[in-house]
């Protein structure tokens, strides 16, 4: 047990090579292996590239090792027969890219399904009620004045309630409420919600709060069986508010309104988990400290059931603009430390995450720059893994394209759920006809960070089957 602890170290950041190789001699020589030395040294550097590389294709590995095929196999039988050292793999910096993302979508058979063209209910079903938004994020791809029409509400709402009824409840698909637009612009959100719940869905919702009034609660008291609420912080007061969503006194009114909804929360001994989003602009990477200061203040008005989580990520967009400069990454650097401990003494308890690149530059490494371009989307993208359905129950394959009106964007519709033709149909049509979207210049944007992620490790894998190594396919795989 000793031996297998400290092969979880072997990616980590800060463990030279030869540490990492004596830890892997260590363990094969504990199972009676032979040659462990020629071993350990290809392994321990297999498992320390994977945890901070993880988009490599086998084929390239082998060439960075030296090895001709036969070896290379033996090492990466080796690799299979020895669990911890894909568990160390995911202790590396890159860990939350393989726990968070790639781990669950193996274990359900999604990524091989999408490799293999299969057909299988998707892991991730997000719906987009909103019809409308009150804000105007400047890095909001939404076209201005773009706005589902009233009359979509009703029927709208049936097709969304009809894909709540759909899922299956087995534990495998994870639904969420997003945007596209604003999910409490729909006056029948909290029906929908209290649906959900019914069906033992842990449902999240993803929102700007900015409606999340005691009139709203009041007419949809359906929000309180949301599994959890995580609001997007677009700023730390009114001016920063207005420079990114354009709406005046926007940070007063949705402190006041999570103030009140946390108040409400203790009171009611609601389960409800609330959070935040909260994306680093170029800028504002010295805010971080501030945002703690924040979610303390928010904390006073329930003091026994502070905030449960705070996610911190990049601008994954890709656009130029939301990139952080060399002088705001080395800035972040050093802030994350400081944020962390700073959180630790003033919000105890509350679950920070930082996502993968963040979390890798935390750890000291700056992770590899995931950036999905229009010749390395996948024409077949992955429904397998996600969809997106809209009010006009247009099941979209990608997370930021599921605005109304948006240029380009319905190239991304898979099809559309009616009250004869449930996703289920949607889905399995058109995988099986084997429909492809060329990707044109800037649908690169369609895609968010799990979108990327996602697309990234299917090109990995095809890569690796093409180049013979399907038996071995992504090194890790499902447990
Ligand atoms: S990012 Fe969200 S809150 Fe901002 S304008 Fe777009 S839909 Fe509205």
């Amino acid at each position: 047990m000793e031996t297998s602890m400290k092969v979880l170290d072997v990616a980590r950041p800060g463990v030279d090579h030869h540490t990492a190789r004596d830890l892997v001699a260590e363990r094969l020589r504990s199972m009676g292996e032979d040659g462990v030395e020629a071993k350990a040294a290809h392994l321990a550097a297999l498992v320390s590239h994977y945890g901070a590389h993880p988009f490599t294709p086998l084929e390239q590995m082998r060439q960075r090792l030296g090895l001709d095929r036969d070896e290379f196999a033996a090492v990466l039988e080796v690799f299979d027969r020895v669990p911890e050292l894909a568990l160390a793999v995911e202790h590396g910096p890159a860990g939350k890219y393989w726990s968070n993302t790639i781990k669950p979508l193996n274990e359900a058979g999604a990524l091989d399904a999408a490799v293999e063209r299969r057909f299988a209910f998707p892991v991730s079903v997000g719906l987009y009620p909103g019809p409308t938004c009150m804000f105007r994020c400047h890095f909001c791809v939404r076209v201005t004045g773009a706005r589902y029409a009233a009359d979509s509400l009703t029927p709208g709402n049936e097709v969304l309630a009809s894909v709540i009824d759909e899922v299956p409840n087995d534990g495998r698909t994870t639904m969420y409420m997003s945007g596209g637009l604003e999910p409490l612009t729909n006056p029948g959100l909290g029906e929908l919600i209290t649906r959900a719940a019914n069906r033992g869905l842990d449902l999240t919702m993803y929102t700007n709060s900015f409606a999340l009034t005691d009139a709203t609660l009041s007419r949809q008291p359906g929000v309180w069986d949301l599994g959890a609420l995580r609001t997007s912080l677009y700023g730390l007061n009114d001016e920063e508010y207005e420079e990114t969503t354009t709406k005046k006194g926007a940070f007063s009114r949705v402190k006041a309104n999570l103030q009140r909804f946390m108040h409400q929360r203790q009171e009611r001994g609601s389960d409800l988990r609330l959070g935040f989003n909260h994306i680093i602009l170029p800028g504002r990477t010295g805010r971080l400290i501030d945002l703690v200061d924040f979610i303390a203040e928010l904390n006073e008005s329930s003091p026994d059931r502070p905030l449960d989580f705070v996610t911190v990520r990049e601008d994954y967009s890709g656009r130029d603009d939301g990139r952080l400069d060399e002088q705001e990454r080395d800035e972040l650097l050093h802030g994350l430390d400081a944020f962390m401990e700073y959180a630790e003494r003033h919000t105890p308890g509350m679950t920070i995450d930082l996502g993968y690149a963040l979390e890798s530059l935390h750890r000291g490494v700056d992770a590899e720059l995931l950036r999905i371009r229009p010749d390395t989307m996948r024409p077949t993208a992955h429904p397998q893994v996600a969809v997106q359905v809209d009010l006009l129950g247009d099941v979209y394959l990608y997370r930021e394209a599921g605005f109304p009106d948006l240029d380009g964007a319905h190239r991304y519709i898979a099809g559309r759920v009616t009250s004869d033709h449930s996703l289920h149909d949607v889905l399995r049509e058109f995988v099986e006809s084997g429909r492809e979207v060329e990707p044109a210049p800037g649908d690169e944007y369609f895609l968010d960070g799990f979108d990327q992620s996602v697309t990234a490790r299917l090109n990995q894998l095809d890569q690796d089957v093409a180049d013979g190594w399907g038996r071995f396919r992504g090194l890790v795989r499902a447990s």
